[in-house]
This record gives structure tokens, C-alpha cells and sequence, in this order.
């Protein structure tokens, strides 16, 4: 049984932002060993657990307060955001900091030979995501009428599958698209790792734990700047 007097972080098990999450701890002095392939890290020096999930768990998770804190992508955030929105929900969660790492945008790309003008090109078109409430949010303000396919991966391949006229994916160098005969034609949302809060109560011994933490991390991270 999980002590609940702990606090409890989420932070993505194998991926992108699960190094710089980890060497984050460390500099804010979080004795873990991660060594071991587990679900649950206890730190040694601190009343902490660290949850290790795949990112896309992260929101719901605090959204639904079963972890305190989440190191998560802004873009997968905003992402369950609207999603649960769409679904009638209020979620709520609160915004701690911005972090130094995981910088990406949420780009719309096409065929390097499809013409493009504008976003009334995507006009009718079929468009392969991951992310099918931030690029509706997009293409609504645009009043462009569309429709997505929705890939949890290889999305990159999809239009010289046939399966879309367009996609909308993570890039950071474009280096994926380019070896995908593919060009980036519009951002539509800039994204870095955030780390969130559960809303709600939270007792005295945590929240200051949670202050401590955060002091120490705007410490590291204005040494970094
Ligand atoms: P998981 O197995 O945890 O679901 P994943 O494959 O969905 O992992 P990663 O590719 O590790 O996720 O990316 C995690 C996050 O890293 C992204 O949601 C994004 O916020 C950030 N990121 C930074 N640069 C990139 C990039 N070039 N491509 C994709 N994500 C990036
Ligand atoms: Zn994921």
C-alpha cells in the first residue's frame, strides 16, 4: 500500500523528457535509484515516490489527483485538456513552472509537391494526428472544415500510405519529415515540459515540501540560463 503522506510525482518511464526529468531531480537533491525497471522509485533523503509512466498517463493523473506532481509536455497536456473538456468534464490542475527542456512545436505538414497557400489549402482535406483536439482547436479558428485520422504513431508515413492528404506531428529539427517527402507549412502550437500540480487540498507537510522543491529548481534553472 502506498503511504499517502508522501508526495507522489509522475514522470514519463523511457522517452524524451525522462532524462532531463531525472537529472532534474537529482540537482534539486532527490536521492532516487532508477536503476531497477520498476513502476515506483522511492527516494532514500525524502518523503518522495516518483510514479514512472508513459507520458500520455501523466495529465489524467494529476488531473485526477492520484498523483501530486507531473512533469508532462505542454502539447500532451493541452492535449487531455481538451479532450476531457469535449467529454463534459472540468479538469483542473495548476501550472508550477515552465521547464528548460523538451522544447518541440505541433506543426501541420504536407507533400513536398502538394500546393500550399495559406491554411484554406487544408480546405475538405484528410489530416493524419495524435493530437485531434489541438489541431481542431487550429483549423476551427481558421474555419477550415477537415477531417483527421487519427495515429497514435508512424504518423509521418500516412500520406504516402494514402491514408491523409496532410499531417499534424511533433517536430523539433524536421529532419523526420524531410526523410518522409514531407514539408512543415504551419505551427500550430509551441510546446517545452511543464511541471504541474493536482488541485485541490494539500496538507501543510507537502506543500511546503512541494515550495522547497520549487525553490531549488528556480535555482538550477536560472544557473542553467
Ligand atoms: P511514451 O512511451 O511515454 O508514450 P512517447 O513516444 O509518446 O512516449 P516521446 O517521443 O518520448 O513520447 O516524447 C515525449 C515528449 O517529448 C513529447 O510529447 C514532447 O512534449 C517532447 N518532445 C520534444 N521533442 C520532441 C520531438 N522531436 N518529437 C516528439 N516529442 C518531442
Ligand atoms: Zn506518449
Amino acid at each position: 500500500m502506498l503511504d499517502r503522506s508522501r508526495l507522489r510525482i509522475a514522470m514519463q518511464k523511457s522517452g524524451r523528457l525522462s532524462e532531463e526529468s531525472q537529472k532534474l531531480f537529482a540537482s534539486c537533491g532527490i536521492k532516487i535509484n532508477l536503476q531497477q525497471q520498476r513502476l515506483i522509485a522511492f527516494a532514500e533523503n525524502m518523503p518522495i515516490d516518483i510514479l514512472r509512466v508513459r507520458d500520455d498517463d501523466i495529465p489524467g493523473l494529476v488531473m485526477d489527483g492520484v498523483v501530486d506532481l507531473g512533469i508532462i509536455g505542454e502539447n500532451v497536456l493541452e492535449e487531455e485538456l481538451l479532450n476531457r473538456r469535449a467529454q463534459g468534464e472540468d479538469p483542473r490542475y495548476i501550472t508550477l513552472r515552465r521547464l528548460d527542456f523538451g522544447g518541440c512545436r505541433l506543426s501541420i505538414a504536407m507533400p513536398l509537391d502538394a500546393e500550399y497557400t495559406g491554411p484554406q489549402s487544408l480546405q475538405n482535406s484528410r489530416i493524419a494526428t495524435s493530437y485531434p483536439h489541438l489541431l481542431k482547436r487550429y483549423l476551427d479558428e481558421q474555419k477550415v472544415r477537415f477531417k483527421s485520422c487519427l495515429l497514435n504513431g508512424s504518423v509521418e508515413v500516412a500520406p504516402r500510405a494514402g491514408l491523409s492528404d496532410a499531417i499534424c506531428d511533433l517536430v523539433s529539427t524536421g529532419a523526420t519529415l524531410e526523410a518522409n517527402g514531407l514539408r512543415e507549412v504551419e505551427v500550430i502550437y509551441r510546446s517545452k515540459a511543464s511541471l504541474i500540480q493536482r488541485d485541490g487540498e494539500m496538507s501543510d507537510d507537502k506543500q511546503e515540501l512541494i515550495n522547497k522543491l520549487l525553490t531549488r529548481m528556480q535555482g538550477v534553472i536560472q544557473a542553467r540560463e
